[in-house]
């Protein structure tokens, strides 16, 4: 299949243009190298550096060019950042996103699977977290992204769309051949700043809230591998028909706190990692780990790392060998 890739050069999106192109898919990817790396992006795939935002760029890479389907990563993803600037927020994650589905529609593209999250679910009722619950978003960032599953909904009755929008826990480790991995600036992830604690680039990890109600008080969030997320996503786009939208929750199903992270992490590094208890974060839900039944049984999808431990070694071996990020080669 032909398969244009928005954001390809992104953290998930770069693990994901590797897996289509090992499933021989033709991959181009579209990307403003604004947040992504172009060190990241597949050789075999052919890269477009540009926004979304630019309609005469993403027009003519379209027009003509024979795709079949549109994975879409493009978006941005700091929720402090999208309370503090909402309309960007908005823009980008939004208005980009109808754009991109106005050319799919009048080019009739008809395959799309889309970056969702779990944020769209809020404050969870209970946990395991399944498709089903309530969905009420407690930041701009989960209703832009909420939002898009619905127009993508009302496109797959208005014009035939053929949509799966994929509910991601929270994205962890590096690729098994340490070759591609996490790299944001500023980073804001969990994993990455303790690595960066072991490898002296801090000192301590701050830890947001030490009085949650779980078993040590810290907050529990389901780490996926990122290799689990890229084959969700081929598994997504092969069998996705026209005319129907999809959701699934992709996570383990397994949940750890903010300590066991730091656990795992000391075993995994040697390094003592300290870490000192810091205020909660605002908005920071105290659970939330996914019920995967719905795309085990749907797609057939099993992620092939469960232990956190082995997740966070591969997170370890790309940090060691790239303290810098794409920048250290
Ligand atoms: N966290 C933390 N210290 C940090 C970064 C994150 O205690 O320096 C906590 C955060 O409060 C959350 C978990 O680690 O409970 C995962 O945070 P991350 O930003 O990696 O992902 P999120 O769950 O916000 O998408």
């Amino acid at each position: 299949m032909k398969i244009l890739v928005t954001g390809g050069a992104g953290y998930v999106g770069s693990h994901c243009v590797r897996g289509l192109c090992d499933a021989d898919h033709e991959v181009v990817v579209y990307d403003d190298l604004r947040a992504g790396h172009r060190e990241a992006v597949d050789k075999r795939a052919t890269l477009v550096e540009a926004g979304l935002a630019d309609l005469p760029v993403l027009e003519k890479t379209v027009k003509g060019a024979g795709f079949e389907a549109v994975m879409h990563f493009a978006a941005s993803l700091d929720v402090g950042e999208s309370v503090k600037h909402p309309l960007d927020y908005y823009e980008n994650n939004m208005v980009n996103t109808v754009r991109l589905l106005r050319v799919m529609e009048q080019h009739q593209i008809t395959k799309f699977v889309f970056s969702s999250t779990c944020a769209i679910y809020g404050i969870p009722e209970s946990v395991p977290i399944t498709e089903v619950m309530s969905q009420s978003p407690i930041n701009p960032y989960g209703h832009t992204k909420l939002a898009m599953e619905w127009a993508m909904r009302d496109s797959a009755v208005g014009w035939g769309l053929g949509c799966c929008a994929l509910r991601y826990f929270n994205a962890a480790g590096a690729a098994s051949d340490g070759t591609l991995g996490e790299d944001h600036d500023p980073e804001l992830h969990l994993i990455p700043i303790v690595l960066q604690v072991a490898l002296g680039q801090r000192e301590k990890v701050r830890i947001y809230g030490v009085d949650y109600p779980t078993h040590d008080g810290t907050c529990v969030r389901d780490y996926t591998h990122v290799e689990d997320l890229a084959s969700a996503h081929l598994l997504a786009i092969e069998s996705q028909q026209t005319g129907c939208f999809r959701c699934f929750n992709v996570g383990t199903g397994v949940g750890s706190t903010v300590k066991d992270i730091l656990e795992a992490a000391r075993e995994v590094t040697g390094h003592p990692i300290p870490a000192k208890p810091a205020p909660r974060r605002p908005g920071d839900p105290p659970e939330l780990y996914a019920d995967p039944t719905e795309i085990m049984s749907k797609l057939g999808w099993k992620p092939k790392y469960t232990d956190i431990r082995q997740t966070v070694r591969t997170a370890w071996q790309w940090h060691q060998a790239h303290p810098h990020g794409f920048q250290s080669e």
